[in-house]
């Protein structure tokens, strides 16, 4: 008998289902169901609480982005702070840049870490670096004190839900504000802006109450419900479009050997259609 797994979407109304070959992980943590399934499709696919969160065939999207955008428009970055991310594809991705110092990864729940490495070992590959330090902490309790200390801060959070809620709110974005240097950049998953599920121009609402520019990329995540997902952009000083052409020379240099993100790219991907654009009020 053909085995599917299938994930509904908030509202349950629409659903992925992909055709399982078999289950190769599940456990309750201290935080939520964490499953890894392997599939016919998406290759290996890592489930919390039932939710899609990275699979073999995608995840090269999500992580290029988040991890090399703010890093071409900043040459000179050198701290930053990942909160979620425990599946460690940003890391992977932030490594690949010389003039990172630090890069802090504040994931809730450890676990989470430690089934990536078993499963998923081209994500966690990063995490070896000497740069990075894993902090299992709520974010939310982590960017209470930090005050001008990052040049980036991703936000590579679950669903706005739970113990992932707080990683949407106006405060929450205040204090990331806050611990970022002059020229910092915020970038966060902000989800499906035509399914809308959880409230796009609110949270979009309350980026702006925040930061002078906020911005958004967009791309697909097959796994995401409805496919088209939006990347929120927010900065202090620099625009989304603003590639430094020291760091634009340097990427045409290296091999980074990279599947989605290049420059060409980076700029086409936030000219926004109409729809998005109201939403967000871009
Ligand atoms: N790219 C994925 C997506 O959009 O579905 C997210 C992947 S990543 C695995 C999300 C991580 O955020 C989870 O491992 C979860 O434990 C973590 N997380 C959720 N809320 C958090 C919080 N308040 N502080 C730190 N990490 C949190």
């Amino acid at each position: 008998v053909d085995s599917w797994f299938e994930e509904k979407s908030y509202h349950k109304q629409l659903a992925l289902r992909v055709k399982i070959k078999s289950v190769l992980h599940e456990e309750q943590s201290q935080w939520q169901k964490i499953e890894v399934l392997d599939t016919h499709a998406l290759g290996k696919l890592l489930l919390l609480d039932g939710k899609t969160m990275v699979s073999q065939v995608d995840e090269f999207i999500y992580h290029e982005i988040m991890g090399h955008i703010p890093n071409m428009i900043l040459p000179h970055a050198k701290k930053v702070l990942i909160i979620g991310g425990g599946d460690c594809g940003i890391v992977r991705e932030m490594v690949k840049h010389p003039n990172l110092e630090q890069i802090d990864l504040v994931e809730i729940d450890e676990r989470v870490v430690e089934v990536a490495k078993k499963y998923f070992p081209e994500c966690t590959s990063g995490m070896s670096d000497p740069r990075v330090n894993l902090k299992c902490i709520d974010g939310v309790k982590f960017i209470e004190n930090q005050k001008n200390q990052y040049d980036i801060v991703i936000i590579d959070s679950t669903d706005p839900e739970g113990f992932a809620e707080g990683l949407f709110s106006a405060e929450f974005y205040q204090k990331v504000y806050d611990s970022l240097t002059d020229e910092g950049i915020m970038m966060n998953q902000t989800e499906n802006p035509i399914l809308d599920e959880f409230g796009i121009e609110k949270i979009y609402h309350h980026m702006r109450s925040v930061f002078p520019i906020v911005d958004a990329f967009t791309a697909p995540m097959i796994i995401y419900p409805g496919v088209y997902w939006t990347f929120g952009f927010s900065s202090k000083k620099y625009k989304a479009a603003q590639l430094h052409p020291d760091k634009e020379s340097w990427l045409a240099e290296q091999n980074l050997n990279l599947k989605w993100y290049n420059s060409d790219w980076h700029r086409g991907a936030n000219k926004l259609p109409n729809l998005v654009k109201s939403k967000l009020g871009i």
